[in-house]
């Protein structure tokens, strides 16, 4: 299967902030990145709206979310999740939540699978599984899900979301709660680091960080990138393609 995960918001746009200066945006991203690794592992197809705080469209509200839509409806994900934190004016509003735009059908199975395991996994309050019209719940045109990790505003909600170990409790959840549904075995996610070639999740590519310099071994590096790698034996010389 193939999932398209969106952290909410980046680059121009930080989503909400919490009263101790927490961006949504880089909450969103850590732990969508978290949660594509262990899915990319146990099987599936993973891809990103944006993998970085460096998004690919033009920093207007309308065309962020037509972007994120055309970028799932074009890799042909069969599941769209959009994450999210929540946000309300008062601190006290706190816990999980997740939408799907009907109330029957697969998204709202998967809305309901993935409300079940974060409240499991993270303990916190559960608010339940909305509808809702969001644009993009509306626009995709394959099952999608919005969830709402915790309150952001909430100054002990934002603290959690800040720690990695949470962060990647949430992805273990929402990694947990697609592979059940579709049928796949959650395994373990592979170990730092991680690789991203265009807003694709990478693994089987050989990579080390030694002494702040990246070594990749560079036949499966092109060919995950789509390229290819010609060794000539006569003069010793590696011939790449990036391009197929
Ligand atoms: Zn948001």
């Amino acid at each position: 299967m193939r999932v398209c995960l969106d952290p909410g918001h980046g680059g121009y746009d930080p989503g909400a902030v919490g009263p101790g200066g927490l961006k949504e945006k880089d909450v969103t991203l850590a732990v969508a990145l978290r949660a594509g690794f262990y899915l990319q592992e146990s099987g599936a197809e993973v891809f990103f709206t944006r993998a970085s705080d460096r998004v690919s469209w033009l920093p207007e509200v309308g065309r962020d979310l037509a972007a994120r839509v055309e970028i799932a409806n074009r890799g042909q994900a069969d599941l769209y999740l959009s994450i999210h934190c929540n946000s309300a004016p008062t601190p006290e509003a706190g816990g999980i939540e997740t939408y799907s735009f009907r109330q029957m059908g697969k998204a709202a199975e998967v809305a309901r699978l993935i409300q079940a395991e974060l409240v499991r996994e993270l303990g916190l309050r559960d608010r339940g599984v909305k509808t809702a019209g969001f644009y993009v719940l509306r626009h995709t045109a394959m099952p999608a899900v919005l969830t709402e990790l915790a309150f952001i505003s909430n100054p002990r909600e934002e603290k959690l979301l800040s720690d990695p170990g949470f962060q990647e409790r949430a992805a273990k959840a929402l990694a947990r709660a697609v592979a059940v549904h579709y049928g796949l075995v959650l395994a373990p996610a592979p170990a730092a680091p991680r690789l991203v070639i265009d807003n694709r999740a990478v693994t089987g590519v050989p990579l080390q960080v030694i002494e702040g310099r990246t070594w990749v071994e560079l036949r499966p590096f092109v060919a995950a990138s789509g390229g290819t790698v010609e060794w000539n034996q006569e003069t010793k010389t590696i011939v790449v393609y990036l391009k197929p």
